[in-house]
């Protein structure tokens, strides 16, 4: 007989004592597989920085133990070190607190306009300091959206900090925030918070990965310049909690541009 056996599995029986069952190994291999590589690159981010500051406490226990000049400039070194363990540390909390409430959608009314002239505040002097100018353009009417006021503050600022960060020789930055046009009357309205840098730009053939975790276009690019290579999974995390979507688009050599786009929240101002 070919059938449900039992309630929860499904399978053929071929007479009695034998019976096969099935199930999604496939998805569930591969999700395993997924999970391994997680913690062997997670591994591997923290052991790197580990090695080179048990390094640096053997030479200075050893060879450079009388010399100040040398302690001082292995301190500097090793400190630069540890912030960056503690970096990687905190993304890899928050992407796992994120995660833990992947499936409950955030029910409070916030304020996009708000969120981005205060991101843009904030940033606007460190990104001065490399030369970049942040110009936005917001409406002047508030631009409610159900959301966690700490997780949009954190998109914008992790996005806002790569333009600044990767499109630096492009000297400026362009946060807009707008309503999206529909071109059916009955979806839902919709708000898309861009940040676009002019800087070198994304090839095409990277795209499609950059929200994976720990998947940078230059490692040590991303390594220089203070990057853990989980900046925009916690982006997608976010944004997928808010039922959001994330676009990334790129001209390379004029530029990226990444836009999260969000369902509006009706009936609140
Ligand atoms: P990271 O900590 O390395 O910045 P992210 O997850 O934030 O990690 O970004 C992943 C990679 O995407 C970066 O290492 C960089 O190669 C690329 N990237 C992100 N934003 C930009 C941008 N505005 N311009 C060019 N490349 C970018």
């Amino acid at each position: 007989h070919i059938g449900p056996l039992s309630s929860d599995e499904p399978g053929i029986s071929f007479g009695p004592g034998v019976v096969l069952f099935f199930r999604d190994l496939t998805s569930a291999r591969r999700l395993e597989a997924m999970r391994a590589d997680f913690v062997a690159n997670a591994s591997h981010e923290l052991r790197t920085p580990l090695a080179s500051l048990l390094g640096f406490i053997e030479t200075l226990q050893g060879p450079a133990r009388d010399d100040p000049k040398a302690r001082e400039r292995f301190l500097d070194i090793m400190r630069g070190q540890a912030q960056r363990m503690k970096r990687l540390i905190d993304d890899l909390l928050s992407l796992s607190r994120i995660e833990m409430r992947a499936h409950v959608a955030p029910t409070g009314i916030v304020d996009l306009r708000t969120i981005a002239s205060q991101m843009v505040e904030t940033l606007s002097p460190l990104a001065r300091e490399r030369g970049v100018a942040i110009h936005s353009r917001l409406p002047d009417h508030a631009v409610p959206v159900l959301g966690d006021r700490d997780e949009l503050l954190r998109v914008l600022e992790n996005l806002i900090e790569n333009a600044a960060k990767y499109g630096e020789s492009g000297g400026r930055v362009d946060v807009e925030l707008a309503h999206l046009a529909g071109s059916d009357r009955e979806a839902q309205p919709r708000v898309m918070l861009s940040v676009q840098d002019y800087g070198p730009g994304i090839a095409p053939e990277h795209l499609p990965r950059l929200t994976e975790r720990f998947y940078r276009v230059d490692v040590a690019q991303s390594r220089d310049k203070g990057g853990t290579g989980l900046g925009l999974a916690i982006v997608k995390h976010i944004v997928n909690r808010h039922r959001g979507h994330l676009d990334i688009s790129s001209e390379p050599g004029q530029g990226a541009r990444f836009s999260v786009i969000l369902p509006e929240a009706q009936g609140h101002d």
